[in-house]
This record gives C-alpha cells, structure tokens and sequence, in this order.
C-alpha cells in the first residue's frame, strides 16, 4: 500500500573543513552541556583531544568518553543503562563501530545523536540502522538517522585511503541495488518508492563528476552516501542502499577466513553483480579504474572458492528479498566471470 512519507531527516548538517574542530559550536548552539562521547578505538591520538578542546571550549562537559571496542547490541545496552541522567546529546566519533552503537544509545535513550565520521568506509555515518553483533551474529538493527551530522573533509582525507575506496566500493552498490529493487517489483509486485530509488540512484552521479580522492572528492563522497542513507529512511527499508551485492557480502562475513572491508566486498561484488544485470557496468568499472579501486583489493587478493560459496549462500540470507539472484543459478556465470573479466584477474588470488 502506498502511503504518505513523513520522516526526520538530519537538522545539522556541517560538510567542510574544519568542521571537527567546531563541534563544541555546534553542540553549544543546540543548547547541550553534557554530552556522552564513544569514540573508535585506535583514531590517531589527536583527534580525541581536538575534540576535547573544542568542547571545553564552549563549556560542554563530555560525562563520559567511551572507546568503542564491542559492537553488540548487549553492549549498547548496557552502555544506555549507564548514561548519567542530566546527559543531553550522544556523540559518536570515529568509524563503524563507535558510530552504531552511538547511534543506537541515542536511539534507546531518545537523545540527539551527533555522527562524526572521520573516514568514509560505507554510508552507516548517516543510516537509520545500526550495524551490531546479536548473540555473536552480525544484524541491522532499527535506529534513526542522526540529529546532526558533521564531516570535517580534512580529517576524512588524512584518514588511511583504503578506507576512503571501501566507501566508494559501498556507494556503487546503490546502482545494483535499485536494480534488484525494480526487478523484484516485476516479479513479486514489491512496490519501489520512486523518489527513495531516484535519490540513491542520483547520489552516486555527484561523485561520479568528480571521482578524485581529494578535498572536494570527499565533500562529493560524504554527501552521496548521507543521500543514500536519507533514501534508506524515505522508504522504511534498506532496498535503495542494499541489493543481492550486500547479501554476497554478508555471506563472505559469515564465512571467509579473513572478511576484508565492508566497502570492497560489496563494491566488487556490485561489479560482478551489474555484468549479471546488464546494467551500469561500464560506470562502476570507470569509477574503480579513476579512484584506485582495483589496486587496493589486489593488495589482498580475494579467494575464489570463498565467493563462490557466499554467492551460492546468498540467495538464502533474507527471506522473501527478491534480487537477481533469485532469478537463476548464476553460480557458473560469475565462475566464468571470476576466470575471465581482465579486472578481477588481480581481485582473485
Ligand atoms: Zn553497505
């Protein structure tokens, strides 16, 4: 059934450089004075005191300053059962697991939560889900989208590059994604939300006219995967950011001896995915080849025989997910385009 969209979408939003070191501003402004901090483990030691000055700075008071080393939900929980009561905004600074379980306290106690990425590995800075372990197994768990999200490019581009080509890798699947999207439409009738699949897909083309890894790259880069996250709320599910690319990833999480980067599993499966589609291949391939994409995955070559098994599990990871690979046995295919397609040659050890 087709009903109107109301959602919340980020209030503040700072997208430049030098936003980090304005965080207390920004805090100040939205009238809080203390303030709980989860922060990524292993940031370089100046980013924590950055932060610090420019909190005391404006006379806010960090209560708390967790590292983030556990991304359970057992673990947010007991970090939310612990937030000292006059604590007004939850901050989380870093990577992926500081930034779902910031999230995620911020969603189980009802308090803002400010998102300050300092790398751009996958669009989580900006997603209403938190990405968590349960019970050991790792799930998207509801949350919402931050109140506030502040993206000092400088600190982005100074962070290791790998990182920067996992968020690439992460914001190519959004055209896989769509695809399956409209494809299961087609075969089951699931509606597609235009505006959510027209958001995502159009967020991907700023960066495309500009795919360098650069100051301005990354103000193109960190605004396409918020946009993805914003199209993940409109429509209430993942659809517009997660295709049958994500499930390969998920399946690789599950079972490969050493799962690389969340970003550059699921931008190498984006680019098989699309040669099964017909579709975008030649733009994603474009991409990779102007970013370095390719370089940085053959650092650590991916084993067939592990993607051969996560294709095969991945039609089974989420019940009633129509995607291309529900649609045949593509299992000799992507052998043959594992074996064959002159890129991925260095991508498979
Ligand atoms: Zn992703």
């Amino acid at each position: 059934m087709l009903r109107p969209t109301q959602i919340d979408i980020p209030t503040l939003v700072r997208v430049k450089e030098g936003a980090f070191d304005r965080l207390g501003i920004y805090l100040d402004r939205g009238g809080h004075r203390q303030v709980v901090v989860l922060v990524s483990q292993g940031l370089p030691a100046s980013l924590p005191e950055r932060m610090s000055q420019s909190l005391s700075k404006h006379g806010i008071e960090a209560m708390a300053i967790h590292e983030v080393t556990d991304n359970s939900l057992e673990a947010a929980v007991q970090l939310f059962a612990k937030l000292p009561s006059r604590v007004s905004a939850i901050v989380g600074i870093g990577g992926g697991k500081a930034l779902d379980i910031a999230k995620y306290v911020g969603f189980l106690a009802r308090l803002p939560y400010y998102s300050v990425p300092t790398s751009l590995s996958n669009d989580g800075f900006c997603s209403p889900q938190s990405s968590l372990t349960v019970e050991g197994r790792r799930k998207s768990v509801a949350a919402v989208l931050p109140f506030g999200v502040v993206i000092d490019t400088d600190v982005c581009l100074a962070a290791p590059r790998i990182l920067t080509l996992s968020g690439v890798g992460d914001l190519v699947s959004k055209f896989t994604a769509v695809r399956d999207w409209k494809l299961a439409f087609a075969h089951t009738g699931e509606l597609v939300d235009d505006f959510a699949a027209l958001l995502s897909d159009g967020s991907i083309h700023s960066f495309l006219a500009h795919p360098v890894i650069d100051l301005d790259g990354m103000r193109l880069l960190a605004t396409s995967l918020m946009f993805n996250g914003i199209a993940m709320e409109i429509c209430g599910s993942s659809r517009p950011a997660s295709g049958s690319e994500h499930l390969i990833s998920h399946a690789l999480d599950a079972i490969a001896a050493h799962p690389r980067l969340h970003g550059l599993q699921v931008g190498v499966a984006s680019y098989i995915i699309s040669i099964l589609q017909d579709s975008n291949t030649a733009t994603i391939a474009g991409l990779f080849d102007a970013t370095g994409f390719w370089d940085v995955v053959a650092e650590e070559p991916f084993h067939k025989a592990e993607w051969l098994e996560a294709v095969r599990r991945a039609p089974t990871i989420k019940e009633g997910f129509f995607t291309v690979l529900s649609l045949r046995d593509v299992l000799p295919e992507v052998e043959r385009i594992i074996d064959h397609d002159p890129r991925l040659a260095k991508c498979f050890g």
